[in-house]
């Protein structure tokens, strides 16, 4: 590629190069004309001398060499000429060479035969040997002498060195050619200059335009002319500035939809129209378990097992079951115009929605199912007296009793659902006081001393000798504990012993109840905390649980940001050990 700083220069030389061309040519052609003329006009007087003063001055031609030597030549430069006199015949008769008429030489050019023939004639540029036989070139002019009767007498044939005249013309030619070499390179060198004044800003420019090409947006161009390079800086800079906030902008709204998506809750995916993924957000990648790497929709759609039927307009919800968990998936094809787009993809884990919808289920058949046995019992009794049994008293009064055992589990039952509900609702605010944990403790034991006993159990507490301050309330600590001693009760046989330590850690009080009953099977400890677990079904409900005493331990527990943890082995025995923080220390019930 030529760059457009050598066209100018190329330019500007051709220009200079015509100029100097035809000017040059003009004054060599006019000074060569110039000198033309002024050899002519100086032969032509030489010749009229030679007719006036030596042809008409001399009758006898053998005297006309004489009168040609003596010829007095007024003019300086007409040193150079030389005059010949040639008879009608074309003889030389007379030279100013010489006397010696055995060494004329002799003419016979064109301009001498044009005299003879009666016809002045010029002849300039022409080479010629001269008298000693020097090749040279000569001016030369033939003019007739004619006698009064019109005839050709004499031809005068007069010829100046041209020589002098050409060497003149020749060096005006060189002077012309240097000055037009000089002219050239002068050219060449401010054509440079001129060429650099347009074309380095442009250099400039480009550079800029191609930086800002590449991202580069802090391009800034110098304005140092008001022409229209200097009106396209301002416009560079102009588009510069408008790209750079069109750019920011761009950025920023991509900046914002990203923390949007990337903060969603949801999983959002989009595909172009080949099926490629172009973005994902992370908690699509958590969702899926997969890892961070490119996929494609019918990857996807083959790991969720769904088919591109799923892509529909308005987009259909599918629920799809994944290593566990339960994720609901729109697909939604996205167009513009007729084209389609692409597909975008919103993934939604409903796995807890789906836990506590089943939750929920089972809750339900749960509580009917705890419902039912007292109730068949209490209608089945009720019946039995209707029919007649009420007329035994006897009888009736032990039918009585079963109903009213049925009633007080179903009582039993319903407070234990309220307290449960109200822990959930949060409606049930706690009492919290500082209270000492070895006293709450104490009072437990002499509450289920007596129970104990008709067991023949011992219930044991290993009675700290300072005293454990915790945030407590008291009555929601008493429940806990004493539902973990009644189970003791209950799942231990006759003649066992239950035993209470409390003990400190650097910020708690730990309370263990240790019993050396049934205990329990490994796989049952992580779920007896929940509500309605039993191990053993049919003997829980033989003692009279229903399944929630230890769900209710673990939300009065939660609620003192204490917890409970489960140490048993089946046959052996079974230590639960509640965990409470430490009250904050007050100097009054420090002292
Ligand atoms: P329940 O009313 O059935 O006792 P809980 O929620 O209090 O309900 O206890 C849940 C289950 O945990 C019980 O059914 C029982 O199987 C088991 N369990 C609780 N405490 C003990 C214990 N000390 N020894 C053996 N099993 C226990």
């Amino acid at each position: 590629m030529v760059s457009i700083r050598w066209k100018l220069v190329f330019m500007y030389l051709s220009l200079v190069f015509i100029v100097m061309l035809v000017s040059g040519t003009f004054i060599i052609v006019s000074i060569s004309a110039q000198e033309n003329e002024r050899a002519r006009q100086e032969l032509e007087q030489y010749a009229a001398y030679i007719e006036e003063q030596v042809i008409y001055q001399y009758d006898d031609p053998s005297q006309f060499s004489g009168g040609l030597a003596g010829l007095v030549i007024t003019n300086p430069s007409q040193s150079n000429l030389r005059g010949h006199i040639l008879d009608k015949d074309g003889n030389t008769v007379a030279s100013s060479l010489t006397t010696d008429s055995s060494s004329y030489l002799s003419f016979n050019g064109s301009a001498v035969i044009s005299a003879l023939a009666g016809e002045d004639r010029f002849v300039s540029g022409k080479r010629e040997a001269d008298g000693n036989g020097q090749v040279k070139e000569w001016i030369s002019y033939a003019h007739s002498v004619k006698d009064a009767s019109g005839k050709v007498e004499y031809v005068v044939y007069v010829q100046m060195d041209g020589e002098s005249s050409r060497q003149s013309l020749n060096r005006v030619t060189s002077t012309i050619l240097i000055a037009s070499l000089l002219a050239l390179l002068l050219a060449g060198a401010v054509g440079m200059l001129f060429a650099n004044t347009i074309t380095d800003p442009i250099t400039v420019l480009t550079k800029k335009a191609n930086l800002l090409a590449r991202g580069k947006l802090e391009q800034h161009a110098t304005v140092k002319s008001n022409d229209e390079i200097g009106q396209l800086t301002r416009s560079f800079n102009t588009m510069a500035r408008e790209l750079r906030k069109n750019v920011t902008e761009v950025e920023s709204q991509r900046d914002k939809l990203e923390i949007v998506l990337q903060n969603m809750t949801d999983g959002v995916l989009a595909f172009d129209e080949n099926g490629i993924l172009i973005h994902a957000n992370k908690i699509c990648y958590d969702m899926l378990e997969i890892d961070d790497i490119l996929i494609s929709l019918d990857w996807f759609l083959e790991k969720l097992s769904l088919d591109r039927s799923c892509i529909k307009p308005g987009g259909k919800e599918r629920v799809v079951s994944q290593d566990g968990k339960y994720i609901s998936v729109t697909l939604v094809p996205y167009s513009a115009g007729n084209r389609l787009n692409g597909v975008i993809v919103v993934l939604h884990d409903i796995t807890r929605h789906r836990q506590l919808d089943d939750m929920r289920k089972e809750f339900v058949a749960n509580v009917s199912h705890e419902i039912g046995t007292p109730l068949t019992t209490i209608k089945g009794y009720a019946e039995l007296l209707i029919d007649g049994a009420i007329d035994d008293r006897e009888v009736a009064m032990d039918f009585l009793k079963e109903i009213d055992v049925a009633a007080d589990r179903m009582k039993l039952l319903r407070d234990d659902l309220l307290d449960l509900s109200r822990f959930d609702t949060k409606v049930n605010k706690f009492n919290f006081e500082r209270d000492d944990l070895v006293e709450l403790i104490d009072g437990c034991v002499r509450q289920n001393v007596v129970v104990a006993s008709q067991k023949n159990q011992t219930i044991t507490f290993k009675r700290p000798k300072k005293p454990m301050y915790i945030m407590a309330d008291p009555a929601r600590v008493n429940q806990a504990i004493t539902n973990i001693i009644s189970n003791s009760v209950k799942y231990s046989p006759e003649n066992a012993a239950i035993r209470i330590s409390a003990r400190e850690t650097d910020k708690n009080y730990c309370v263990s109840i240790a019993d050396n009953g049934i205990g329990m099977p490994k796989e049952a400890l992580g779920r007896i905390f929940e509500r309605f677990y039993r191990v053993d079904k049919a003997r829980s409900r033989q003692m009279g649980g229903n399944g929630l005493g230890l769900a209710i331990v673990k939300e009065i527990m939660d609620a003192h940001r204490g917890s409970i943890r489960v140490k048993s082995e089946e046959g052996k025995g079974t230590e639960m050990i509640l965990t409470f923080p430490k009250a904050p220390k007050e100097n009054s019930q420090n002292v």
